[in-house]
């Protein structure tokens, strides 16, 4: 028997899971049995974090001929655990050009994945500000 400890990380209440894995007589998993949730979500949790974990990705991106230098952008979902260092070092070669607008696609189809680099927000193009003075 292994059990494996976990919080829940779905919602703000945290609740301290385990997940106990079953095995058969030819030392393959079987199942997984999770206890301490609240409610079912949570057993979707503990059992996608034993078998397949994925995290959404938020960061930022260098934008040019903004008010900002960067722009915050997050996956369209969650991705592969295993993904996230890859995905944080595509984000970093990113520059784009402002205006942009909350939901752009900033890149596509990440690692073939199916899943985009979407803005979180929007962001004009900065305007030149020009004073006049009066003699
Ligand atoms: S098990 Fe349910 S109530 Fe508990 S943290 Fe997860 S989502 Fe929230």
């Amino acid at each position: 028997m292994s059990v494996t400890e976990l919080i829940c990380i779905t919602c703000p209440i945290g609740c301290h899971l385990e997940v106990e894995k079953v095995i058969n007589d030819d030392n393959e998993t079987v199942s997984y049995i999770v206890r301490g949730n609240t409610c079912k979500r949570g057993e979707k949790y503990g059992i996608e974090e034993m078998t397949a974990p994925t995290r959404m990705v938020t960061s930022t991106v260098k934008v040019d001929g903004a008010h900002l230098s960067r722009i915050p952008v997050k996956t369209s979902k969650p991705i592969p655990k295993e993904s996230i260092f890859e995905c944080m070092k595509v984000i970093n070669d990113v520059k784009i050009h402002a205006p942009v607008t909350c939901g752009d696609v900033i890149i596509e189809n990440f690692l073939g994945l199916d899943i985009n680099i979407i803005a979180s927000r929007s962001m004009k193009k900065r305007t030149k500000v020009t004073e006049t003075v009066n003699v």
